[in-house]
């Protein structure tokens, strides 16, 4: 599951300087190596994508959609990850915290 922590004990790194393809702007935390580390994405809505599994009921769920796909080929938990591409818009409902399989989802550090 997703390091409850990350804000405080990783390094910082623009969604920009990571090497995904990826069209937002937000803060992810390290470390990030790609392609098989990725570390956390996102800071209100943080998806560890060093845990997520690409099934997307956070997709499929979020009343606000606030996550997208984007392809990480080379990983080794899932070749697609959920993005908080939008979290700003996010409405703290928990859905996505509560359908995650593999508890990858943190919204607002709980
Ligand atoms: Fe969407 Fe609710 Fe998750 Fe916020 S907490 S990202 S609104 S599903």
């Amino acid at each position: 599951s997703i390091d409850p922590n990350f804000a405080a004990s990783r390094e910082r790194t623009p969604v920009a300087e990571t090497g995904l393809d990826v069209d937002a702007d937000y803060d992810a935390w390290g470390p990030v190596e790609p392609p098989e580390t990725l570390g956390v994405h996102g800071t209100h809505v943080a998806v560890d994508f060093d845990v997520c599994t690409g099934e997307g009921p956070c997709l499929e769920n979020c009343p606000v959609d606030v996550f997208e796909w984007v392809e990480t080929p080379g990983h080794p938990a899932s070749e697609v990850k959920a993005v908080p591409v939008d979290e700003a818009q996010c409405i703290d409902c928990m859905l996505c915290v509560d359908v995650c399989p593999v508890d990858a989802i943190d919204v607002d550090g709980g």
